[in-house]
């Protein structure tokens, strides 16, 4: 019996399991595992349309238990909490779902191990920070962002808060994930002032997005800054560049340049790191924010039998390029190939190096648009744009569903869409 254990059911590690499920799940001398801290699975990239509420959450969850009944493998909800290279076992803590004041540790024994657990916010120790911002790494941070937007709308709606007053969204950190957030905060509050909160329409909502470069998306080409600090200036984003934030409180942003910014909701998307287990572990090779070093087969620098990949993988695959950024299409090209490498593996046969292959960046500005650069260095802009970054969630989801599948739930979600604005909601 081999046994393949993935701690990590997100954009890579679903992905994963899957397809090791599919291909080699059934063989009785192989048994292969999934742990994950949650019980259901939502790709991280649909987070900002779940904190706006344009993304229906329950419809686009997937039930870890069903899915691995489904595809050939085992799940376990559980929070790895350690490492035992000598043993090969794990140590995963499981929260009683009915009682989360009972709590045990189960270890679990592997000859193949996969760390897939993707990173968390990085505030650099800002002061403030962890107390006064909200983030967007996980499902349940994008329903609190919800929420809160949701509940002070509510609150101006019943003039609970004063009609004259402002309300201010800030967000600090102007990359991939807080340029799609404002852009969704946005269409959400005009979407509201059309519809259900027609009050909004007196009342001035402020967006700001700051960053402490001299550009948006320092990351991507120059041209596809512009275009989208020029869209976000249309929508009437404030943007501040060149802006370092020194402190938070309950009711500022404070710059190092001694100004301050006042903000009713702030959200923190300025940089990532590994998720703390990982911090917390001896004994592994890693890089400044705790990713575990990965050759370029994505076994560790520390142990052969356990590998990395996606967000929580610091992989340099050559001298004259940076290590693969925290994307989904890396994590989802490393899972493909970790598969049919696992099975290379269980053959003993030598295993492949992965090569990257870039497809491009495409950053969305709501439901209807998108800027973005494919095919090495073709811009491409609006509709079309918007069109092929839905493309990427159906492609994930022929990953972990199949094609037929894919097919009936775009079905149900053009369906769903057209029953809103039927109700002239959407
Ligand atoms: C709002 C937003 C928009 C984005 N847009 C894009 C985009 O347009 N294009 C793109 O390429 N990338 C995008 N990204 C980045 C992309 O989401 C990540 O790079 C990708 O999800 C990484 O995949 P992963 O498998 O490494 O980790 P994840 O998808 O984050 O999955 C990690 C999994 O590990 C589990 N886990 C964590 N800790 C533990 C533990 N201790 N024990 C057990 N399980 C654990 C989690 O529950 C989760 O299921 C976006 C990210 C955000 C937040």
């Amino acid at each position: 019996m081999h046994r393949i254990v993935v701690v990590g059911g997100g954009a890579g590690g679903l992905e994963l399991v899957t397809k090791l499920g599919d291909l080699i799940g059934h063989k009785e001398n192989i048994s292969i595992t999934l742990v994950d801290a949650g019980l259901t699975h939502v790709w991280k990239p649909l987070l900002h349309e779940a904190a706006s509420g344009s993304l229906d959450l329950a419809a686009n969850e997937v039930n870890y238990l069903v899915h691995s009944h489904q595809h050939n493998y085992n799940y376990v909800y559980g929070s790895l909490v350690d490492i035992n290279k000598d043993k090969k076992s794990i140590d995963i803590e499981i929260i009683s779902l009915m009682n989360p004041e009972i709590k045990c540790i189960r270890s679990i024994e592997y000859d193949t191990l996969v760390l897939a657990l993707g990173s968390k916010s990085n505030d650099f120790n800002v002061a403030g920070v962890k107390e006064h911002c909200y983030f967007l790494d996980s499902q349940d941070q994008a329903k609190k962002i919800h929420d809160n937007i949701f509940m002070s709308y509510f609150d101006m709606k019943q003039q609970v808060i004063p009609a004259q007053s402002d309300y201010h969204v800030a967000i600090i950190g102007g990359g991939a994930t807080g340029v799609e957030l404002i852009s969704e905060l946005i269409n959400l509050k005009n979407k509201m002032a059309e519809t259900l909160f027609k009050e909004l329409s007196q009342i001035k909502v402020k967006f700001t997005l700051i960053d402490s470069s001299e550009r948006l998306l320092s990351g991507l080409s120059p041209s596809i800054s512009k275009e989208v600090e020029k869209n976000l200036a249309a929508m009437g984003v404030n943007i501040l560049k060149n802006a370092r934030v020194s402190a938070i409180d309950a009711d500022k942003v404070y710059f190092s340049d001694g100004s301050a910014l006042e903000a009713n909701l702030k959200v923190w998307t300025a940089g990532i790191k590994a998720p703390q287990v990982l911090e917390d572990l001896n004994g592994f090779e890693k890089d400044n924010i705790h990713r575990l070093k990965v050759y370029a087969t994505l076994q560790t620098y520390s142990d052969p039998n356990i590998f990395a990949l996606g967000d929580c993988a610091h992989c340099q695959l050559d001298a004259a390029h940076p290590p693969l950024g925290a994307r989904a299409q890396v994590a989802s090209q490393q899972a493909e190939f970790l598969a049919l490498s696992l099975i290379n593996r269980l053959e003993n046969k030598k295993l492949p190096m992965f090569k990257f292959v870039e497809k491009g960046s495409i950053v969305s500005l709501g439901k209807e648009q998108a800027v973005g650069e494919v095919l090495n260095e073709l811009n491409i802009y609006g509709k079309l744009a918007r069109t092929a970054y839905d493309a990427l969630y159906r492609l994930h989801q022929v990953n972990i569903h199949g094609l037929n599948q894919t097919v009936q739930l775009h079905k149900r979600d053009s369906a769903a869409k057209n029953l809103l604005k039927k109700f002239k909601l959407y």
